[in-house]
């Protein structure tokens, strides 16, 4: 009997599903329905069920026939467990439990945090995947995750991956961040970090930029061009993406640094600026870690939902 998992990426504005072919991981069929607005601790399971049994339906595809179902939550959850989920207004939330409610036993159901999610189905759709790896994904927010002797590191709270706040920056002019403290590794590298920085230094320096309507892109485009601010800017990320790196890398040595995220669409320049800088911080055998591309972009939390479901036996 051929087998399918589900891959689902569960945001606070849309849910997101992948039917997958489970030996090939080939998608099958994918659909995106808004967020229940309401009874979020019942709503969403049962949006999921669902759906899940409406995209069956259109695949003639039997329950008997699901492996797994991999679930991704945009906050921290530790053995299927979420304390806190502001997105989702979910509290002391059982997942595992509610899911249960509504699939049998014979269906293996994982529950990951949405970055560390990401982090695992980047490394696995690599041609050969990684035993140890560390994901950036650069966005608005700076997020991660690692994987470690191949499996996620979910933590003793479900924290593990939060790169995003490491503190990096000592400065106490930085805004706050959103975990309320400054200086974190989200504040110089976030798009909206990099976006004002840009428009500081234009301020004084000429440039080509397009302050008016300033982008990521914009900023990328102009480095790539060669203007000098731009370059200044980039070369910014890149420097504390490599620092950063180099703290990980002493502490947990992995194989690769895999990058992703918005920010990543500026492709092998961003990926060869941060390997320069990372030459200057790195010690011992870490100084041979490559950084490379991510590749599943808006897929990551279907698709690394989906890896996280098959897994599980
Ligand atoms: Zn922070």
């Amino acid at each position: 009997m051929q087998k399918f998992v589900y891959g689902i990426d569960v945001g606070g504005t849309n849910l997101k599903f992948g039917l997958f072919e489970f030996n090939k991981m080939h998608l099958i069929d994918q659909i995106e329905i808004k967020t229940p607005m309401t009874n979020h601790e019942v709503s969403i399971f049962e949006s999921i069920f669902n759906t899940i049994k409406l995209v069956n339906e259109r695949n003639s595809i039997s329950i008997d026939q699901i492996h797994g179902i991999g679930l991704a939550v945009p906050c921290p959850v530790k053995n299927g467990f979420v304390k806190l989920c502001p997105n989702l207004s979910w509290r002391e939330m059982d997942i595992l439990a509610s899911m249960r409610r509504y699939f049998s036993k014979e269906i293996q159901i994982v529950v990951s945090n949405d970055a560390n999610v990401a982090a695992f189905g980047e490394n696995m759709v690599l041609e050969k995947p990684f035993m140890n790896a560390i994901f950036y994904t650069l966005g608005t927010g700076v997020g991660g995750g690692v994987i470690i002797d191949g499996k996620i590191l979910e933590g003793g709270t479900g924290l593990g991956g939060e790169i995003g706040h490491m503190h990096m920056f000592d400065d106490e002019s930085t805004d706050q961040c959103g975990c309320g403290s400054k200086g974190c590794l989200e504040q110089v590298c976030g798009t909206s970090a990099v976006l004002s920085y840009a428009k500081k230094l234009s301020i004084t320096s000429s440039t080509s930029l397009n302050i008016n309507n300033l982008s990521i892109k914009n900023i990328f485009d102009e480095a790539k061009a060669g203007d000098d601010v731009a370059i200044k800017v980039v070369n910014r990320i890149a420097d504390y993406i490599a620092k950063s790196a180099s703290i990980l890398a002493v502490i947990l040595d992995p194989e690769v640094f895999i990058i992703g995220g918005g920010v990543s669409k500026a492709g092998q320049y961003l990926i060869d600026l941060i390997q320069n800088h990372y030459k200057k911080y790195a010690r011992f055998t870490t100084g041979n870690i490559p950084f490379i591309l991510a590749r599943t972009g808006n897929n990551a939390g279907i698709i690394g939902a989906a890896y996280i479901a098959k897994q599980k036996n």
